[in-house]
């Protein structure tokens, strides 16, 4: 086994909401966006070890050892102080996993789940990790049932799907605006790359499902729907999510925007249903 190692933000044994069925969802820490609308901002960077966070733990569940953080989980009260002093966007409580570590982990809930979802962060970011951990499961006789999915940003080359294309079922993609200058202004990047990803995995059969988010007053689909709606009947019939923004533990400008109800999802989730669009609408709002 290539025994790879990951940073990982959280594993939650049994998810209904990181794809089809009962999943174990693995967080990956660090991403490649910087979304404004991102829900778990602490999951984007990466812990340089500054220290900034140490003292302010008021559980004083986090040390300074050889100019490395150290976390204690023992004495951690999850009370989330240090997430919002990070500078970087990070998390003194990642844990550096093995494949090992996590296939133990897959092993144990595996006759309750249809499969795994990775998602981050950006899951992609830890590509030899991810292509390393599902080798692993399709090779295992008592595993192998279990199906692959990655929750990307799309911000990854042909190259990198490759790599995955043997050893995946799918990725569930998101398309956060139509314009670059609009995606550039919610994420930080341009929509080129991701338009190209989801076009390649529709391609091979591993889009899985298309993700469109609405942000009240910050959401350009219906302006563009022509060329939208194009660009979804060119990938065959996937299933389009629509999530709805809502600003719950969103940092920045965008925990003031107003979170979308379903009066804002509506003309978008009717535009496309007009066009012969399947569209999953969300399944609350908050
Ligand atoms: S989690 Fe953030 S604040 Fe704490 S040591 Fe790491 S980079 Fe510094
Ligand atoms: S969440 Fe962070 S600040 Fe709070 S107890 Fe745990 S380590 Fe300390």
């Amino acid at each position: 086994m290539n025994n790879r190692c990951a940073l990982v933000s959280q594993v939650i044994p049994f998810s209904c909401v990181d794809g089809p069925g009962s999943r174990l969802a693995l967080f990956l820490q660090g991403c490649n966006l910087r979304c404004k609308t991102c829900h778990n901002p602490w999951t984007i960077g990466r812990c340089n070890d500054c220290g900034v966070c140490v003292p302010h733990c008021p559980h004083e569940a986090l040390n300074i050892q050889a100019g490395r953080v150290w976390w204690q989980e023992e004495d951690c009260q999850k009370c989330d102080t240090c997430l919002h002093l990070c500078p970087q966007q990070a998390t003194p409580m990642a844990l550096r996993l093995s494949v090992t570590d996590i296939v133990t982990q897959i092993r144990q809930v595996a006759p309750f789940i249809e499969g795994i979802t990775v998602s981050g962060g950006e899951a992609t970011t830890q590509l030899p990790f991810l292509v390393a951990l599902f080798s692993t499961l399709k090779a295992d006789a008592t595993l192998k049932q279990l199906t692959c999915l990655v929750d990307s940003n799309g911000l990854l080359s042909e190259t990198g799907w490759q790599k995955l294309l043997p050893i995946f079922d799918g990725a569930m993609l998101d398309l956060k605006a139509w314009n670059n200058d609009h995606h550039r202004f919610l994420t930080g990047r341009e929509n080129g790359l991701i338009k190209q990803s989801i076009r390649w995995l529709a391609q091979h059969q591993r889009l899985t499902e298309l993700r469109l988010l609405v942000i009240p007053g910050h959401c350009d689909y219906l302006e563009n729907l022509k060329p939208l709606v194009t660009f979804i009947h060119s990938l065959g019939k996937i299933p389009v999510r629509i999530n709805a923004f809502h600003a719950h533990g969103v940092y920045g400008d965008a925990a003031a925007w107003r979170s979308a109800t379903a009066e804002d999802v509506e003309p978008l989730a009717q535009a496309l249903e007009k066009e012969k669009i399947s569209v999953i609408r969300p399944a609350r709002y908050l």
